[in-house]
């Protein structure tokens, strides 16, 4: 059986193109978590990583055994996956996607952080970040902002297929959504298209 090791989701090869969802008709990704089809082929590369590391293991147990451990001895996959099985001991959600108020749920949602500063610095690909924070987020869209939470439902299906946006991409296409303009972004077949819209004179 082949074993994940950190830093996680590379089992699996991703997609070589952007395709559209079956059951959405979105990019696929992007209707993640809401529509099933996108989060099955987003999760695979999760589910992979676990199934590996579980054997036969109880997943319960495993779970716990895993959010015990400082972040980086298992995937990051692992972490996360593990997150999900164990319900916030204050709220009752899935752990670390509680409302804002839940210090439990903050708590968690850091310390699986750690990860880039621990004992494995730069093992983790600026796209894996990427992809790993889409999903977080996604996750727990009720502790964040529309914006932020826009933002990521768009550059979902990309970063899947490997393509990291830049700084300058990421500012730039926050600075649209600001201005309202997500549908036209939602059209856009990657992160050039989309910083490649062009400012609209002020309509008053
Ligand atoms: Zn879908
Ligand atoms: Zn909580």
């Amino acid at each position: 059986m082949v074993r994940p090791y950190p830093p996680g989701a590379r089992l699996l090869a991703r997609p070589e193109v952007v395709r559209a969802c079956a059951s959405c008709g979105d990019p696929l990704g992007r209707g993640y978590p809401g529509c099933t089809t996108c989060a099955d082929t987003v999760d695979a590369y999760w589910r992979a990583d676990w199934d590996a590391l579980r054997g036969d293991d109880d997943e319960r147990e495993l779970a716990a055994a895993v959010l015990a451990e400082v972040a980086g001895v298992y995937p990051w996959t692992c972490t996360d996956w593990a997150l999900r099985l164990v319900p916030c001991p204050a709220c009752r959600v899935e752990l670390a996607t509680g409302d804002a108020g839940c210090l439990t749920c903050s708590r968690a949602d850091q310390a699986r952080w750690a990860w880039d500063h621990g004992g494995m610095p730069k093992a983790m690909t600026a796209n894996e970040h990427a992809l790993r924070m889409a999903v977080a987020i996604l996750r727990a869209s009720t502790r964040r902002r529309s914006t932020v939470v826009s933002f990521w439902r768009l550059v979902l299906p990309f970063l899947l297929v490997g393509d990291t946006f830049t700084t300058a991409q990421a500012r730039r296409i926050k600075t649209l959504l600001l201005a309202g303009r997500y549908d036209e972004l939602a059209e856009a077949r990657g992160y050039a298209e989309m910083t490649a819209l062009p400012d609209l004179p002020w309509r008053g």
